[in-house]
């Protein structure tokens, strides 16, 4: 990765971030946080008894895991995600699972009680939604990775910076994210984009089977055969709707050196950037990644970064196709790396230890050693379906190059992704030629979101991506599911019928 770039830009680099708009939304009260999250039907809330402490204690007593409580001195680590934004939820109780026993035990409480009950795993949710004021179920604890004759099975609290080190060290990989301490969870449920996507597809894309603990406290294993309605749900319908996922098991890919790659331009030339990246981009050979990124953080910067499964020179070739439209870079950096490198640097981490790509402290999921910080910040997306005219290029240039600390990150699709039927699983943008993210930081970043995501609206269409959850979105079932949203309420309906998993935005 390019020297200069620090964690934070290399984060924006390549996928991501969080949506504060929720955040703005919610103020400070609770029961705006987490509105899905109130409560039980009222039907049901009569004839439920609150916990009292004793109920608690009984909890944590049959648990093979840990439960922490308000009062104790992990409270505050154990409740706060990875955006500070939602620091003013406080759950009555966190518990990390041990097993699929543990969830179940926690599941059959939350129902007993009539206690909201939500599942966690990175904590990375763009609207806060792995928090909430009752009992939060965290699956970290349940984080092994291994591989065997092509296949990795990986429990479900595992952080991808784990997935990937511990499946490079076998020779295989899967296909991910790039932020290290995302969780396979959540990221797999609502799909799943990374940088070998048009090679391997979405994470859920690779997915052959699931382990997941329904309403009913029931542990299934879900795959084509098995449960084939929620193995379906399971891949892009969204974290948290349908039950709590235990264990993935994942079609692996074999591991090789790749080229990296790093251009930027004037930002003046941004619209013809974009004009000729769509084209070149998404009609690239599967083995070529990128993303090209306008940002003005607070100065302008214009660059497009990838990864290519393959050599350097015939990675050149293929860039000068896009030089030759664009013009010649600023900067230019391509070089050969191992998988893993390519992972760290797409990932912001190269020269850390794996102990360091965690949250620091000695909860699941974090390491004593972990030098990765929280980060506050929003975000708004689109999937774009269809290349922008010029109009819509000279658009999205002139909302970035408006005075703020915001970025814009379109990131290639199709190859492997797009060659699946919209409706052979939960996630329906097979179609789409690339993801639009907007990402803002500090003072203002609201209203730019807004203003920008509403300016490219008629340029891009309706589509989001529900891993990159926007509360504010009005239609966003249609938005996040398209046609594949009736499908995806029957399947509620099937498993969930009384509504345990509530979420603001839920399926
Ligand atoms: C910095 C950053 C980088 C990102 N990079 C990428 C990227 O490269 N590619 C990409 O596609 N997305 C990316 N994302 C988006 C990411 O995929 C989503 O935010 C995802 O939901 C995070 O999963 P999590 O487990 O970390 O979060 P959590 O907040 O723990 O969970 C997200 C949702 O899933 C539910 N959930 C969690 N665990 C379980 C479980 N075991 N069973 C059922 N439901 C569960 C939660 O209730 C919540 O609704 C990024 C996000 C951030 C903040």
């Amino acid at each position: 990765m390019q020297s200069g770039m620090d964690r934070r830009s290399a984060l924006r680099a390549v996928a991501l971030s969080v949506s504060g708009a929720v955040a703005g939304a919610v103020g400070g009260s609770l029961a705006g946080v987490t509105p899905a999250l109130a409560a039980a039907p009222a039907a049901d809330r009569r004839s439920l008894s609150a916990p009292r402490a004793a109920d608690w204690k009984a909890l944590a007593r049959g648990l093979e895991g840990r439960l922490i409580r308000p009062g104790e001195a992990a409270y505050d680590s154990a409740r706060t995600l990875f955006n500070p934004d939602f620091d003013n939820v406080r759950p009555d109780a966190v518990a990390y699972a041990g097993n699929a026993e543990d969830v179940a035990e926690c599941l059959a409480f939350a129902r007993r009680h009539g206690v909201p009950v939500v599942s966690r795993c990175g904590g990375h949710a763009y609207g806060g939604w792995s928090a909430g004021p009752g009992l939060v179920v965290d699956v970290s604890a349940m984080n092994g990775v291994s591989y065997a004759e092509g296949r990795a099975r990986v429990g479900a609290g595992a952080r991808l910076i784990d997935v990937y080190d511990r499946l490079i060290a076998k020779g295989v990989s899967i296909p991910a994210g790039t932020c290290p301490t995302v969780g396979v969870a959540g990221l797999t449920l609502g799909g799943g984009i990374g940088v070998v996507s048009r090679k391997y597809g979405l994470t859920c894309d690779a997915l052959k089977s699931v382990r997941i603990v329904t309403a009913d406290g029931r542990v299934r294993v879900c795959d084509a055969r098995r449960e084939p309605d929620l193995f379906w749900a399971s891949r892009g319908g969204g974290g948290g709707n349908f039950g709590v996922a235990v264990s993935f098991e994942f079609r692996a890919h074999r591991t090789r050196d790749v080229t990296v790659f790093f251009l930027s331009w004037k930002m003046g030339m941004a619209a013809k950037a974009v004009r000729a990246w769509q084209g070149w981009a998404s009609g690239a050979p599967d083995e070529l990644w990128s993303s090209l990124q306008l940002a003005q953080e607070p100065t302008a910067n214009l660059r497009l970064v990838g990864v290519y499964l393959g050599g350097r020179a015939e990675c050149l070739r293929l860039l000068q196709g896009l030089t030759d439209r664009v013009g010649d870079p600023s900067t230019e950096s391509v070089r050969v790396v191992s998988y893993r490198e390519a992972m760290m640097i797409m990932g912001g981490v190269s020269g850390r230890s794996i102990a360091e790509c965690h949250r620091p402290g000695s909860l699941p999921g974090q390491n004593p050693k972990g030098k990765m910080k929280r980060d506050r910040f929003s975000a708004k997306s689109h999937l774009a379906y269809s290349p922008l005219s010029a109009d819509g290029a000279r658009a999205l240039a002139a909302q970035v190059t408006a005075p703020g600390n915001h970025a814009v990150l379109l990131d290639a699709l199709r190859g492997a992704v797009g060659r699946v039927r919209p409706d052979a699983t939960a996630f329906p943008h097979r179609a789409a030629l690339f993801s639009v993210q907007y990402v803002a930081h500090g003072t203002g970043r609201r209203e730019w979101l807004r203003k920008a995501h509403a300016a490219m609206r008629p340029h891009f269409g309706d589509h989001a991506y529900v891993n990159y959850a926007d509360p504010e979105l009005r239609d966003w079932r249609r938005a996040y599911y398209g046609a594949n949203a009736a499908r995806l309420a029957r399947v509620k309906a099937a498993y969930d019928p009384r509504g345990l998993f509530r979420l603001p935005q839920g399926v």
